[in-house]
């Protein structure tokens, strides 16, 4: 679960590590009363969307007084705002963070994240902060430092110090950017993020080191021991179909091309994606309907597939375990006849109950083409779509 930059530094500021002074607005009006509270004499109105990139795409203005927080607010609120994060489309933005300006002497990056290789969160960090790290990665890749760091240990503060003399941090400014190192790493554990990015973390004129950007994710498989952080989720921000599949415990992710897929295991899933895409086509998204699912729960499942305007085909991938075939069909059947079924359906069952399934689909008078095999299926809803 993603957040919001103004969240992320609410949840910060809970844990002692350095940010500036701000308040988030939803309204041009909120936005000037906050800019006065803070007094100070520069202001940044920042763009809240759950993307990077706001301040090459114009989302960061820097104000010199209340007109001109006024101005940048009225331009910025419900503009959409496309960065190199958000897609063509751009994302709507609703919220504002109307922060204290910044002395910035200089701009590094910092980032925790999970090393699916090592098994251990690695901290990142380079004197190339401000830009996008994933150029410097990968230009440069000597300018990113890591230290890997033991989950029963935890960041060892000869680490922080470490990097932070590789970052060439002041030497009167490493005991802080040791000490923001530590916090960060702290909220990191005990909130069970997956990625904590400060880009950047600054150093300001008078020496301290603080956060100007902040990027939280979190693993949301934790979510369920965090109902403090399910406050920060912003449903503005989600895919509407995965909204919707959340709500029945699908494991659903809206794709960008236009074969919908239904499929049981998340590993039949995947290898239903790469088959389409091998005879040419594009999958419209990944769902999982999971093992132990109700026809109910199948019928929701193909009924948000089929709310998607770019699904032109679906294909039905089912290799019956657990979940039997039967209710696969029966739930298919169910949704087809509430909402109705315009697209070419190429259905391939297989396992545990098929010979009932089969019969379902075909006494329901829906117009269902039926495969024998995966890669039969695959070619024949790809040729179906065109
Ligand atoms: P994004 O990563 O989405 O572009 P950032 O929050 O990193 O957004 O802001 C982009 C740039 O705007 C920063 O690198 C920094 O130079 C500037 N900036 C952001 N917040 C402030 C602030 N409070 N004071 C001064 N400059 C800021
Ligand atoms: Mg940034």
């Amino acid at each position: 679960m993603n957040i919001h930059e103004y969240q992320g530094k609410d949840l910060l500021r809970q844990y002692g590590v350095s940010v500036p002074k701000g308040h988030v607005a939803f309204s041009i009006a909120e936005a000037v009363e906050a800019a006065k509270k803070l007094g100070s004499d520069v202001v940044v109105v920042k763009a809240q969307i759950h993307a990077g990139g706001r301040g090459k795409a114009g989302g960061v203005k820097v104000a010199k007084n209340l007109d001109e927080v006024r101005t940048y607010a009225e331009d910025l609120l419900g503009k959409k705002l496309v960065t190199h994060q958000t897609g063509p489309e751009g994302k709507e933005v609703k919220r504002l963070l109307i922060e204290e300006g910044c002395d910035i002497q200089k701009e590094y990056y910092i980032g925790f994240v999970v090393d699916r290789a090592t098994s251990k969160v690695v901290l990142m960090a380079s004197s190339e902060g401000g830009m996008e790290i994933e150029e410097v990665a990968a230009r440069t890749p000597e300018k990113i430092y890591k230290e890997y760091i033991d989950p029963v240990v935890g960041l060892a503060p000869f680490q922080a110090r470490r990097i932070a003399f590789k970052m060439n941090i002041p030497k009167k400014s490493v005991n802080e950017a040791v000490k923001f190192m530590l916090g960060l790493y702290k909220v990191f554990v005990e909130k069970d993020c997956s990625i904590a990015e400060i880009n950047p973390l600054v150093l300001t004129g008078d020496g301290s080191v603080m956060a100007l950007d902040a990027k939280l994710n979190f693993d949301s498989n934790a979510l369920f021991r965090h109902p403090e952080l399910l406050e920060y989720r912003d449903l503005d921000e989600e895919d509407p179909k995965e909204i919707e599949a959340s709500k029945y415990d699908l494991s659903y992710i809206s794709l960008d091309g236009n074969i919908g897929c239904m499929v049981n295991g998340a590993g039949l899933a995947m290898a239903t994606m790469d088959i389409i895409k091998y005879y040419g086509g594009q999958p419209a998204n990944f769902l999982d309907v999971g093992g132990g699912a109700t026809a109910e729960k199948v019928a929701e499942a193909f009924k948000i597939i089929l709310s998607d305007p770019k699904v032109k085909g679906i294909f039905v991938n089912i290799f019956g375990g657990i979940m039997k075939c039967d209710i696969i069909a029966t739930g298919v059947v169910e949704a087809a006849k509430q909402v109705g079924l315009s697209v070419p359906l190429v259905v391939r069952l297989e396992g545990t109950n098929v010979e009932l399934g089969k019969q379902i689909l075909q006494e329901s008078g829906l117009n269902i083409i039926a495969a024998n095999s995966m890669a039969e299926g695959a070619e024949k809803i790809v040729s179906l779509v065109g």
